[in-house]
Order: C-alpha cells, then sequence, then structure tokens
C-alpha cells in the first residue's frame, strides 16, 4: 500500500525518514461549524495541567526570512547544549546530563525541522516552499554531523562507563545511544573512524545521483492505436497520449500509464516493447553506479566488524541478522510455491487459448495482463460503480466513530489558529474515559499545485517527557490527496483510497496516544521492519462487510449498502492474485538481501548479475537485456529493508487475529484497547517483540499470513486429521 515518507528529526542525531502513510480526518458531525462555535485548544489546558501534560500547536513561521532565521537559531541552540553535554567533567556525568540531555537537544532541534519539512510539503508559496527545503537540508547535513561530535560522545561513554544499574526504557536509551555510536564508527581508531565518515559521505552522494537518474529518466514509446488494442478510451482521452494522427505516446515511466497498457493491452509485442524499456530506465547511468554504492556499503560494514550491509542494516530491526531476514524470505518463497504454481497455470490456460500455443508461457510482460482478464471473467467488480458508496465526509465520520470506539478516544474539531489553507482542518484528541487530553492532529486532505503528492503522517511535535517532568503531547499532520468534489458531486474515494485512509489514520493513533519517555521511542519511532504492521492490520477493516456497512452507504440513497456479493467477490479476487503479488514481493526482497549479502572487498559487483537470476527464479521469466535495479528506488533508502514490508504484513496477519476472535471482530473495543496500550503506547520504549506477544497473549506465527495468502498450512494440517480419523 501506499507508503509515504515523513521525515522528523528524531531524538537520536539522525534525521531519519520512515515510512509511514497518513491518514485523517474529518469533520465534527456533519453540520457546518463556524470557527467561533469550535473550542481551542485552550479550551483544553486546564485537563492538560491535571494530567501532567502540556499541549502544543506550533508557532508557523510565515515568510521565508522567518523559516531562515528559526532553522539558523535551532541548530544554534542544539550546538550550544550539544557544547555543553561535551564540556563537562567527565567524573561528574549522569544519565541526565548526558543520554538524556542528548535526546533533548535533538528533540528540540527536531520541532524546527519537523515544521519546515510540512511548510516545504504543504505551503501555498512557493518561496515559503523552497526556504523550508532548504531549511530541511540544513538540518539534515547538520544532524549527521552530530554523529561525529567527539566531545558528547566521550561525555557519553564516560557515564556508561560508571556502568549505571539503569533499567527499562532508561537502559534501552543508554544502549541504543551507544549502538548509534559504535555504527557511526566512534569506536574506531581515528583513521579508520575518519575513513568510515569519508565512505558514507562518497555514498550518501551517490545515492542522490542513483536517485536523480530515476526521477529524470522520461521515456516516451509512441504507438498506433492498433498496437493499443483493448486499452479503455478513457487512456486515449487523457491529456498528452494522443500526440498525431495515430501517433499514441506512452511514458514507460509513468507508472499509470505502464500499468494500465500493461493490464489492457491484447498485444503481447506492445507489452513486452514497454515492460522492456521500463525495465531498462537508468541502465547506462544505474548500473555503475549501483554497483560503486554497493562496493561502498560492503566496505562500511567490515570496517564497522559487521560480515555485510545485510547484518549492519537489520541490526536495528526486529529481524536482527540478514540471515534472519534471508530465511523468513526463503520460508515464504517455499511455502507460497503451490499457490503460486496454481495461480499461474490459471494465467497460462488463458494464454494458451488467447495464443493458440498450447505451449504458451508466461512472461513478466504477461501476468498483469492475464490477471485483469481473469478478474474482469470471474470477479467481474466495476471498481468506479463502488465510489459511490465512499463519499469521502461519511467515509471519515464513520472511521472516525470506528476508532473512537474501539480505542477508547474522542475526537472533537478545534479552532486552527493559522491556517494554510481554508479547508485545514485542526483535531484535538482526548481519552474516552478520563477526558485527558492526549494531542492534536490535522487534515489536510485534498490535493492542490506544489503540495506533497502522496498520503502520509508526518510528526510536527513527537511525545516526550520534558525536562519539567510534565508529559507533552504529540501533534501531527495527515496530508493526503483524495479526490476532490465536483460540482454537487461530494468526493467519491476509490475503495483503495478509504483503505488507504485507514491506514494512514492508524499511523496517527500510532503517535498521538504514545506513553513513551524518550523522543526516539515515542510513537511511530519503531524498527522499520515493525511500523507499518499496526496500520497493515487496519486495512482488514474495510475488506469487512460488517465494518463497511457502519458507514458505505451510496450517497444518492443512504438506505442502499455495498451488497454481500460484491464483497465477497473483492475479497475472492483479492485472493486469487495473492500468490503473484507476494511472489513478486518476496522477489524484490531477495534480491535487495542478496545484493546486501557477504562479498569479498576485492571483488567488483555486478548488480545486474546477481539480481536477474532471482527475479526468474522467484517471480517470472524477464527479457536479458533488462536491468530491473537500476529503476528500483528502494535500493537507495531501503537497501537491505525491503523484506520488511512483508515481515510487517506477516505480523499484521497476526496481530489481525485478535479482532478476529474476538466477540465483535474488528469492532471489538477490548481488542481495541489491548492494541492501544500494548503496541500504540509503548511505542519502541521497550523490544517491540514483547509488545507483539503481549497483544497476541502468545508467540508470534505466520500461519495466519500464509492463511490471509491462500497458502494453506491448515488445509494441510487437516488433511492428515482426516486420514488418521479414517484410519482408526
Ligand atoms: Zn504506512
Amino acid at each position: 500500500m501506499t507508503h509515504l515518507s515523513f521525515s522528523t528529526l528524531m531524538s537520536q542525531r539522525l534525521i531519519k525518514s520512515s515510512f509511514l502513510c497518513i491518514s485523517l480526518i474529518l469533520l465534527a458531525s456533519s453540520s457546518n461549524l463556524f470557527a467561533a462555535d469550535l473550542k481551542s485548544v485552550d479550551d483544553f489546558r486546564a485537563a492538560a495541567r491535571k494530567a501532567n501534560a502540556v499541549l502544543a500547536i506550533p508557532d508557523w513561521e510565515q515568510t521565508p526570512e522567518a523559516v531562515e532565521t528559526a532553522t539558523k537559531n535551532a541548530i544554534e541552540k542544539a550546538n550550544a547544549a550539544l557544547d555543553q553535554i561535551g564540556a563537562q567533567d567527565l567524573s561528574k556525568v549522569t544519565f541526565k546530563s548526558t543520554v538524556v540531555a542528548l535526546d533533548d537537544t535533538t528533540y528540540q532541534a527536531g520541532l524546527a525541522a519537523n515544521r519546515a519539512t510540512i511548510i516545504k510539503e504543504t505551503n501555498t508559496n512557493p518561496a515559503m516552499r523552497t526556504a523550508a527545503e532548504n531549511a530541511v537540508k540544513t538540518f539534515q547535513d547538520w544532524a549527521v554531523g552530530i554523529d561525529y561530535r567527539e566531545d558528547v560522545y566521550k561525555a557519553i561513554k564516560a557515564f556508561a562507563d560508571t556502568r549505571p544499574k539503569l533499567t527499562g526504557e532508561d537502559e534501552k536509551l543508554l544502549k541504543e545511544t551507544l549502538r548509534d555510536y559504535r555504527r557511526a564508527g566512534l569506536e574506531l581508531p581515528p583513521d579508520q573512524r575518519k575513513e568510515v565518515e569519508q565512505l558514507r559521505k562518497e555514498l550518501s552522494k551517490l545515492g542522490t545521483d542513483f536517485d536523480t537518474n530515476i526521477v529524470k529518466t522520461a521515456a516516451p514509446v509512441m504507438f498506433t492505436k492498433a498496437d493499443l488494442e483493448g486499452l479503455p478510451d478513457s487512456f486515449f482521452a487523457a491529456p498528452g497520449i494522443k500526440t498525431g494522427d495515430d501517433v499514441y505516446t506512452v511514458m514507460a515511466n509513468v507508472t499509470w500509464q505502464f500499468n494500465t497498457v500493461e493490464e489492457n493491452a491484447k498485444s503481447e509485442a506492445t507489452r513486452k516493447q514497454l515492460y522492456v524499456i521500463r525495465e531498462t530506465l537508468g541502465k547506462d547511468t544505474n548500473v555503475p553506479i549501483l554497483n560503486q554504492m554497493l562496493a561502498l556499503r560492503n566496505k562500511i560494514a567490515l570496517r564497522l566488524g559487521y560480515k555485510s550491509w545485510d547484518d549492519y542494516q537489520t541490526e536495528v530491526k526486529m529481524a536482527r541478522t540478514g540471515a534472519n531476514a534471508e530465511k523468513y524470505i526463503n520460508d515464504l518463497i517455499t511455502g507460497s510455491q503451490p499457490k503460486f504454481d496454481s495461480e499461474l497455470a490459471e494465467l497460462q490456460k488463458l494464454k494458451a487459448a488467447d495464443t493458440n500455443d498450447p505451449n504458451a508461457r508466461i512472461m513478466v510482460w504477461d501476468w498483469r495482463y492475464y490477471s485483469n482478464q481473469r478478474n474482469k471473467q470471474k470477479y467481474a467488480v466495476d471498481k468506479e460503480a463502488l465510489r459511490a458508496y465512499f463519499p469521502f465526509q461519511k467515509v471519515l465520520e464513520g472511521m472516525f466513530n470506528i476508532y473512537q470506539n474501539i480505542f477508547g478516544l474522542k475526537f472533537e474539531r478545534i479552532a486552527a489558529p493559522y491556517k494554510w489553507i481554508d479547508d485545514l482542518q485542526l483535531y484535538l484528541v482526548t481519552d474516552s474515559t478520563t477526558g485527558e487530553p492526549l494531542g492534536i492532529f490535522y487534515l489536510d486532505m485534498f490535493p492542490r499545485e506544489g503540495k506533497f503528492n502522496h498520503f502520509a503522517q508526518f510528526d510536527i511535535i513527537s511525545g516526550k517527557l520534558l525536562p519539567d517532568g510534565k508529559y507533552q503531547r504529540p501533534t501531527v499532520a495527515l496530508l493526503c490527496n483524495f479526490p476532490p468534489a465536483n460540482g454537487d458531486t461530494p468526493s467519491l474515494m476509490t475503495h483503495q483510497d478509504v483503505e488507504t485512509l485507514f491506514h494512514e489514520f492508524g499511523h496517527a493513533l500510532h503517535s498521538i496516544v504514545t506513553h513513551a519517555k524518550y523522543g526516539r521511542f515515542a510513537g511511530t519511532h519503531v524498527p522499520g521492519d515493525f511500523v507499518e504492521a499496526p496500520s497493515q492490520m487496519l486495512q482488514n477493516w474495510v475488506w469487512d462487510k460488517k465494518v463497511l456497512d457502519t458507514f458505505a452507504a451510496d450517497y444518492r440513497d443512504p438506505s442502499k449498502k455495498i451488497p454481500a456479493e460484491i464483497v465477497n467477490k473483492m475479497n475472492e479476487a483479492k485472493l486469487a492474485n495473492a500468490g503473484v503479488f507476494y511472489r513478486r514481493q518476496f522477489a524484490f526482497a531477495s534480491l535487495d538481501l542478496a545484493l546486501h549479502d557477504p562479498h569479498p572487498e576485492d571483488m567488483p559487483y555486478d548488480c545486474v548479475a546477481i539480481s536477474n537470476p532471482i527475479l526468474e527464479k522467484v517471480f517470472l521469466p524477464i527479457d536479458p537485456s533488462t536491468t530491473f535495479v537500476t529503476y528500483f528506488g528502494h535500493l537507495n533508502g531501503y537497501d537491505a529493508g525491503y523484506y520488511g514490508y512483508a515481515w510487517a504484513d506477516a505480523i499484521a496477519a497476526d496481530m489481525a487475529t485478535v479482532f478476529e476472535k474476538s466477540k465483535n471482530g474488528y469492532l471489538d473495543r477490548q481488542a481495541g484497547m489491548k492494541l492501544r496500550r500494548e503496541i500504540y503506547e509503548p511505542g519502541d520504549s521497550r523490544d517491540v517483540t514483547v509488545s507483539i506477544e503481549k497483544f497476541l497473549g502468545r508467540k508470534q506465527s505466520v500461519l495466519p499470513f500464509l492463511k490471509k495468502i491462500g497458502i494453506g498450512p491448515e488445509e494441510k494440517k487437516k488433511a492428515p486429521a482426516a486420514q488418521s480419523q479414517e484410519n482408526r
């Protein structure tokens, strides 16, 4: 599903990019509320005080100069605080004066960086966006430098050397702070440390080049109308497609155009031509760059004492080692084989009939087309017609009702002191039982020029225990791009939009209800192979008729709910394609890990020779001239991390069973409160594996995931059981 980046200056030195999608909200009741009718944040301050908590709405910069000044001031202040940590008497260091002071310092600088990020992604004034973009870059560069503040490191090390008796979150903070320094090379002798620092800089530069080469590629391909037989009229009518007399230009680099052709073009030659062009994008430039990046990563890992970049990257994730991640993916590849084979056999039959060639093989440029044919024949679900059931406002209110109920929360719209757009909305979240204010969220839901063009949640103010003992409650923003209303027709969402909303808003709740003491552990600041799991779990909600019936209704006649047979068909269609969908994911995960496996330092890399055979082995036959990896942007940022999608999917399916087995299914409050207490509130303040087990009430299992994708370990188990009964 959609993953978006949000960057936030997390409490430890790095401005990390997380991939969080966002979500968001809506109105308090559908009545038109005037600002004068709305409460303000001040109306909640007394309740916050009572709970020893603080609520905050940022003081947004209004001019480019103000953005610049805020950046300069934040960095100066942080540098002064770092100087103070570094200058203290090493014989008198305390937990508070070292590790906590560092968390405080990066947290404070992060507030300004987060504001700049929001301004960059949302401001309607291009000059403001440019100033904010520069500010974000300045913060990023500065944050990398914190790693190499030897004076600060010495102070923290001096404290660690006192062998303090810490427990829980405090112990975790010290341990992980030291781990960050070790990972940056601070434990190495000075010359080797310098080398690591230098290698990281080179890697970062090459990564930027790799990304730029992907973004910059443009590959127009001309077709005739006959070449494109099978495509819908709406495609031919789309702006920019018809470029001459019987000339239609398809941009191989534009994903929706590529997908529409691959899903609908009857001609295999057309599908193949476009596929080969897309899968060779960046070949000339990015093959050598990626090879160098792999070599640099390997070198850095080896210098730091790891066997491979896989091991380096997974150390801070749930997987812990590259071998664990690899075994996990390999087991899924093996386990999914029967389901994948049976789906392919079905597609092969369609192609054989289509081509009059009984031996026709499904190639990588065929699966989208034949899956689409199969779906049309067997599961006729009209995606466009479904939109009528999902008017934005009703969906939002419906989702609010569900989440308020299951998580024991109350969302109230409040007046925003400053709005960057008219329809910006601000909500305050309280605990529905105690009335304790928990946090604030902004909703910026519709597209406009210059705005962030995906769906994501952004931290503005993270949760944190402040030095004065009060708790700073979080403020977040959801930036989305749902279809806008059109004249008399309200915004009508696709089913996928609805799924995205449920997913993204889950991230907001994860952030808002946090109880972690330290910024680095608050809310969604959890390991990268876990962060998506709770939200992926919430996607299940919108495939359930009982849940859908609480809000989805035809906007022209709200007495009409989505017919049960359509919901069933939607679920069947999803399952029918699960083998192909996941095998493709596993192929990407597998080649990403293989690229970052142990590798002799003096041996040059050949990224294509490593990755192409895996694509063929795990997924489908390819064309040998293609270089998939040169256009695979995840290799810079998610490197040795792509496995995390499947990893989190498995946890999501496992966690969903807690709801599925409860009295009220996905609407069960007891299960919801358990999720809030055991997963959302702790964040990363304790090992997430512990949190997951507490939520599940047992060890984790991959079986629910396999079942969800139609791989039946349970059926297998049932079969022998039935047999043994017969034997009896
Ligand atoms: Zn997400």
